[in-house]
């Protein structure tokens, strides 16, 4: 065993505090990694307050971790020490059903092991990136392109794969209209790879605040989408809409922008069941689809775009005894555009 330390939510909504814990041995095929940054996903939120239900306590969020590595086990073949490597929303799957044979492990058939608020193959519970160290077993780890910088490619692991896999997989490019709802971390995401992809980007924002932030990420028009009458004009303009909002709010308002034949691609996961008039699929045999972050294989085609295109994430780096206060920050939009703890912070 090895004993580590990092910061959990003993139960949901409470406040994030030192915690000590164990983390398994390294075993031939894992590396141990000392953990430099770790992104603030709004799903770390959603779970350390139970908002999905079935979470475990304590816990310990971060899936958008990166850092070097400090040992490896015998058998371990593709890294070595003081490689960097990031880890993102999972830590290992069934290896042998459909979808991971096709590289989709998100989608494993006997369910993914999350990087956190999951159980081990061992039935141990997996505790995440808010910590200073993590072993993970080779194959689910990625290679951190030297040419970004660490704190900004951090959150490409959840933010960047979420926004990329879905835009690839429906084959947003040159020449199509993309409308991004909501500018947050996964929301920013899109817009820069959206805009690297080839297609023409909107912002759709609540406020005017991040209209200038959206120009500067890329967009090429803007929507503040609470001010009166803001969505006049569009209906039937967009090939393809991502929904990244993480609160419960009116789709159909964004269905009606598509084309014949759109896309509205939901990434956001707000908790609550959110009505949907058919007709707004039905008259133009629009669809409405989800997605759930990426593969390791895609993650890895991610991260090599995102460095050819230097488009890593804009982050506001925190020390971890700042974590509660960011919680806070993220649940009122006011984020440019995610935070990133440097675990550096974390004493002893
Ligand atoms: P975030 O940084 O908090 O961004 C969410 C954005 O949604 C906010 O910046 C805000 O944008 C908008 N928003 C928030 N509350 C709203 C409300 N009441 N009405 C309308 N808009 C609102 O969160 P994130 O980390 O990007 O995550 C977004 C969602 O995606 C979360 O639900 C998260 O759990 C989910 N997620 C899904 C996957 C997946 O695999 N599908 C992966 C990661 C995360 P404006 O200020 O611009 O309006
Ligand atoms: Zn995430
Ligand atoms: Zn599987």
């Amino acid at each position: 065993m090895l004993h580590t330390q990092g910061y959990a939510a003993m139960n949901a909504g409470a406040a994030l505090e030192p915690f000590r814990f164990d983390r398994r041995a390294v075993g031939a095929y894992d590396v141990l990694i000392n953990i430099r940054y770790c992104g603030i996903c709004h799903s770390d939120i959603h779970q350390a307050r139970d908002e999905w239900g079935g979470s475990i306590f304590p816990m310990v969020p971060g899936h958008e971790i990166v850092g070097d590595i400090l040992q490896v086990g015998a058998d371990v073949k593709k890294y070595h020490v003081g490689d960097n490597v990031g880890v993102g929303c999972f830590v290992d799957s069934c290896r042998t059903c459909g979808s991971c044979r096709d590289g989709l492990e998100q989608y494993c058939e006997s369910g993914m092991i999350l990087t956190y608020n999951g159980l081990d193959q061992q039935g141990a519970p997996t505790y995440g990136g808010y910590s200073k160290q993590i072993v993970v077993d080779e194959n689910y780890l990625l290679r951190i392109p030297s040419s970004l910088s660490l704190e900004g490619t951090a959150p490409l692991l959840c933010a960047g794969i979420t926004t990329y896999s879905p835009l690839k997989h429906w084959g947003v490019g040159k020449g199509h209209r993309l409308g991004v709802v909501g500018l947050g971390g996964l929301g920013h995401m899109a817009v820069k790879i959206g805009k690297a992809l080839g297609a023409e980007v909107t912002v759709f924002s609540r406020f005017d605040a991040k209209r200038s932030d959206a120009e500067r990420l890329g967009a090429t028009e803007y929507v503040a989408t609470e001010k009166e009458g803001s969505m006049a004009g569009l209906s039937g303009k967009f090939d393809f809409m991502i929904d990244t909002v993480s609160a419960a709010h009116d789709y159909n308002t964004y269905l009606d922008v598509l084309k014949r034949d759109g896309t509205m691609i939901l990434v956001g996961a707000p908790s609550e069941p959110l009505p949907v008039l058919a007709f707004n699929l039905v008259l133009k045999r629009r669809r409405m689809v989800g997605s759930l972050i990426g593969g390791i294989r895609e993650t890895q085609e991610m991260l090599d775009f995102c460095a050819e295109h230097n488009i890593p994430s804009d982050v506001e780096v925190i020390p971890i005894q700042q974590v509660n206060e960011a919680y806070e920050r993220v649940l009122k939009g006011d984020v440019r555009y995610r935070f990133v703890i440097d675990l550096k912070s974390l004493e002893g």
